[in-house]
C-alpha cells in the first residue's frame, strides 16, 4: 500500500479538522452509502474509494487513533499496533463476501434503523375479463376491488379513540437499539430495530376496536373504469390513487387493471385486425356468389367473385377493432374455405361426370364407354385415326 499517496482522512470524509464525532459519523454514512460496492458494480473505483472512506472513518471515529493521527499524520497509524485498517485482516479486497458483514455491523442491517416515515400504499392489480366487442369498442365497467383503507374509527393511528400511541419505553422513541461491540477489528456500533415497537418508536397501549390496532381495515371499493376501445389481453390501465392506503400519512398506491379478452369463436385477432373463416362449396367458388359473414357490427353480405381459390381472403376495411393508439379501425379478413360435397345423388354424379369429360379430366368411376368416348374425341381433335 502506498502510504505516501494517501489522502488526508479529513479530506476523504469531507469534514473540517474540528469536526465532532457525530459529524464524522454522518459524513461517513453518507459516503459509505454512495460508494458501497454493491451499489456501484460498474465502477471499479468505487471499491477503492469505499475502502479509503472506511479507513479514514476507522481512525477518525476512534478518539485515541484520531489524536495520534492529528499529531503524526498517517505515520501515526503504524504506531498504533493492532491495525488501523480493519480490512487488512480480511486478506485483501477482492472478496466482498466478508465485507458485507462489516457493513451490516455498521448499519445494523440497513435501512430500517430509524422510525419509518410515511409509506406509500401498495399497488393493486385487478384482472378484468372482456368480450371481444367490449375490448374492440371500449366499455365502462364497475369493479369491486378489495383493498386496505385507513380505519375510520382511529384515522389510521391504531389507538382507541380518545387515546394516543405512547413513546416506546424500550428505545425511547428512536425505534432502534444500539449496542457497542468491541472486536479485534475495532469498535462497532451495532444498531438493530427495536423489537418492542418494531421500529415504530411508538406503541399502542389501548388498540382501536375496529382495526385492532392495525390502523387499516379491509374494504371493498367500487371503481368505475372506462376501458378505451382497442385494448387487448395484457393491456394495463393505471388508476392512480386507487391502490392500498398509505401508512403514516403516505399516499395511496395505484390500481392496475389488466385486461383479459375472452376468446371469440367467430374471430381471431391480430393487433387491430380480425380474421374469420367462412365456407363455400366448390361450385360457389367456381361460379361466384354472395354470402353473409359475421362482423363485430353485425352480419354483412359480401360478394365472392367467380374463380375464388381455397384460402383466399376478402378484406373488409374498417371492420376490425378500434385502434388503441391512433384513430380508425383495423380490417376484417374473411378467409374462404372451399368445401367439396361428400355424398352425391345419382343426378349430381352424372352432371359432374359430364363436366369432367367436358374438361378432359380423368376421374374415378368413369365408365369404359365415357372414357372411350373421351379418347375418341381426343383423337378426333388431334386429327388422328
Ligand atoms: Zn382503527
Ligand atoms: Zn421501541
Amino acid at each position: 500500500m502506498d502510504r505516501l499517496a494517501k489522502r488526508d482522512y479529513y479530506e476523504v470524509l469531507g469534514v473540517p479538522r474540528n469536526a465532532t464525532e457525530a459529524e464524522i459519523k454522518k459524513a461517513f454514512r453518507a459516503l459509505a452509502r454512495k460508494y458501497h460496492p454493491d451499489a456501484n458494480k460498474d465502477d471499479p473505483d468505487a471499491a477503492e474509494k469505499f475502502k479509503e472512506i472506511n479507513e479514514a472513518y476507522q481512525v477518525l471515529s476512534d478518539p485515541e487513533k484520531r489524536a495520534r493521527y492529528d499529531q503524526f499524520g498517517h505515520m501515526g497509524e503504524q504506531m498504533g499496533g493492532a491495525g488501523g485498517n480493519p480490512f487488512e485482516g480480511f486478506g485483501g479486497f477482492g472478496d466482498f463476501g466478508g465485507f458485507g458483514d462489516i457493513f451490516e455491523m455498521f448499519f445494523g442491517g440497513g435501512r430500517q434503523q430509524r422510525p419509518r416515515g410515511p409509506v406509500r400504499g401498495a399497488d393493486l392489480e385487478y384482472t378484468l375479463e372482456l368480450t371481444l366487442a367490449e375490448a374492440a369498442f371500449g366499455c365502462t365497467k364497475e369493479l369491486r376491488v378489495p383493498r386496505t383503507e385507513e380505519c375510520d374509527t382511529c384515522h389510521g393511528s391504531g389507538a382507541r379513540p380518545g387515546t394516543q400511541p405512547v413513546t416506546c419505553p424500550k428505545c425511547r422513541g428512536t425505534g432502534q437499539i444500539q449496542m457497542t461491540q468491541h472486536t479485534v477489528f475495532g469498535r462497532f456500533v451495532n444498531v438493530t430495530t427495536c423489537d418492542r415497537c418494531r421500529g415504530e418508536g411508538r406503541i399502542i397501549e389501548s388498540p382501536c376496536p375496529t382495526c385492532r390496532g392495525r390502523g387499516r381495515v379491509q374494504k371493498t371499493q367500487r371503481v368505475e373504469v372506462k376501458v378505451p376501445g382497442g385494448v387487448d389481453t395484457g393491456t394495463r390501465l393505471r388508476m392512480p390513487g386507487y391502490g392500498e392506503a398509505g401508512e403514516r400519512g403516505g399516499p395511496p398506491g395505484d390500481l392496475f387493471i389488466v385486461m383479459r379478452v375472452r376468446p371469440d369463436r367467430r374471430f381471431r385477432r391480430e393487433g387491430d385486425d380480425l380474421f374469420t373463416n367462412t365456407e363455400i362449396s366448390f361450385i360457389q367458388a367456381a361460379l361466384g356468389t354472395e354470402i353473409e359473414v359475421p362482423t363485430l357490427d353485425g352480419p354483412e353480405t359480401i360478394k365472392i367473385p367467380e374463380g375464388t381459390q381455397p384460402g383466399e381472403t376478402i378484406r373488409l376495411r374498417g371492420k376490425g377493432t378500434s385502434r388503441l393508439r391512433g384513430s380508425g379501425r383495423g380490417d376484417l379478413h374473411v378467409v374462404i374455405n372451399v368445401k367439396t360435397p361428400g355424398r352425391l345423388s345419382e343426378r349430381e354424379r352424372e352432371l359432374l361426370m359430364e363436366l369432367a369429360a367436358l374438361r378432359g379430366e380423368k376421374v374415378a368411376g368413369m365408365t369404359e364407354q365415357k372414357e372411350k368416348g373421351f379418347f375418341e374425341k381426343m383423337k378426333d381433335a388431334l386429327g388422328g385415326r
